[in-house]
């Protein structure tokens, strides 16, 4: 019994919410430097270490801000176990809405409802 549920578990593993968003954040990070060339800096590294870090910068519009803020959040949620967690009942948002928009914070019954009151 045991065996059958850890086959399982390795099957679903195909597509953990983990992977999506992290799907998600490349594919949106690629269109960004599609369509602009970032700015780069080289930063020194202090302290022990020795060397240095180039960083990319990206100019980004309100929309596109909100939107990496949207998927980090949503990973964050994961690492503390209230992810896929509706934000107005507190119920389970149904699989199938978190496998089409990995972002969803609502159930589909509270998605229906609008805003909080
Ligand atoms: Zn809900």
């Amino acid at each position: 019994m045991k065996a059958v549920i850890l086959g399982s578990v390795a099957l679903r593993s195909q597509s953990t919410p983990r992977k999506r968003l992290l799907v998600h954040l490349s594919q949106a990070v690629e269109m960004l430097a599609l369509r602009r060339a970032p700015s780069t800096h080289v930063v020194p590294l202090n302290g022990g270490l020795d060397g240095k870090v180039t960083v990319q910068c990206f100019e980004v519009s309100r929309h596109e801000f909100t939107h990496f803020e949207n998927v980090s959040e949503a990973l964050m949620r994961l690492d503390m176990g209230t992810y896929g967690r509706c934000t107005r009942c507190g119920g389970r948002i149904e699989d199938d809405v978190l496998a089409e928009t990995p972002l969803a914070t609502r159930c589909l019954e509270c998605a229906v409802q609008g805003p909080q009151p």
